[in-house]
């Protein structure tokens, strides 16, 4: 009974939207998610639509968690911020940048060398200090990634801040980490680990890179964050404005933050729902609580289907995947 009161009270006033995106982000051309709010103020729950009901209750928890419990003392409210730039022509960079005044660091998803350097090229005629970050998913074999890091390291020197998942095997990546003069990240080899031990973690990763939704929200975040002991980044998964502003209140609630933070994406989406959305001014965004705007929600509202598939959803994790600890958040 509990339960069902519990549920709903997220759909109370949670609305569905499908925001289209500038650019094809891992497939997705319509960001989809699920804003409702609760005694704290207002959440998102925004999975991407293939993960299982057990990878979704990590984002389940984190939007409850977002809603219901406030959050933790903040060391700082002003998040410096990195350009997110998609795999567009290099003539498109110079105005895509525009969406991020002041950003000097810059990451970049890659292919290879050969159809991504000039891109590069093209930042670094922009921002002349850049320091670039690159992101390869895990898309690289460790044959490959040598050669890559070879190249893009003769053409352009020490521009990199860090080299992000360059390859998805451990092993491969300690190798990597031991012969190249790039720092390596870890994103995606994180939420592998989730649950289990991170003493290894520094044979092949200088950087952690953690999102707020997949993680568990912020509570289990900062946990994770202080078991892996390396300096991390923030970063989205194309939220909003509502998802990024709990990512800034992750980021802000660290005792160290030493590198610019991936928060900067509502850039990616045509239009965000919370005015004015969060994005870097001067290379830094000003963390404040944010509500969504009421004619954008309706702007953006989900088609009746989408919103019966979403609410289907958050029952189908809350009662397969869901902890208790969880449920009893919802009053
Ligand atoms: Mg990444």
């Amino acid at each position: 009974m509990t339960s069902t009161f519990a549920l709903r009270d997220i759909f109370r006033d949670s609305v569905v939207v499908a925001i289209p995106t500038k650019t094809d982000f891992r497939g997705v051309s319509v960001r989809e998610a699920l804003i409702f709010r609760g005694s704290s103020g207002w959440s998102e729950f925004a999975p991407f639509v293939e993960y299982t009901a057990t990878e979704a209750a990590h984002w389940l928890r984190a939007a409850i968690e977002g809603a219901y419990i406030p959050w933790p003392e903040l060391k700082r409210t002003s998040i410096s911020i990195n350009a997110t730039l998609p795999r567009i022509a290099p003539e498109a960079v110079k105005s895509f940048l525009l969406n991020y005044p002041g950003c000097t660091t810059i990451k970049m998803k890659v292919n290879d060398f050969e159809s991504d350097a000039d891109r590069l090229e093209a930042v670094i005629d922009e921002v002349p200090d850049a320091k670039i970050r690159l992101d390869i998913n895990g898309g690289w074999t460790l044959t490959q990634a040598r050669k890559y890091l070879h190249e893009y390291f003769l053409r352009f020197g020490s521009v990199f801040e860090y080299i992000e998942q360059p390859c998805e095997n451990l092993e491969d990546l300690a190798t990597l980490k031991s012969e190249v003069p790039m720092k390596i990240a870890v994103d995606e080899a994180i939420r592998k680990f989730i649950g289990s031990d991170f003493t290894s973690i520094s044979d092949f990763a200088d950087i952690a890179i953690m999102k707020w939704a997949p993680s568990g929200g912020i509570t289990d975040a900062r946990k994770i964050i202080s078991d892996i002991g390396l300096p991390t980044v923030i970063s989205s998964a194309v939220d909003t404005g509502i998802g990024i502003t709990h990512g800034l209140a992750l980021a802000a609630s660290l005792d160290s933050l030493e590198y610019a933070c991936g928060l900067g994406t509502t850039a990616l989406l045509v239009e965000d729902i919370v005015k004015p959305s969060p994005r870097p001014i001067n290379g830094v965004i000003e963390l404040k609580r944010v509500e969504p705007n009421p004619e954008l929600l309706a702007k953006y509202q989900a088609s009746p289907e989408r919103v019966a598939w979403w609410e289907n959803r958050v029952i189908e994790v809350w009662e397969n995947a869901l902890s208790e600890e969880v449920k009893g958040w919802v009053n």
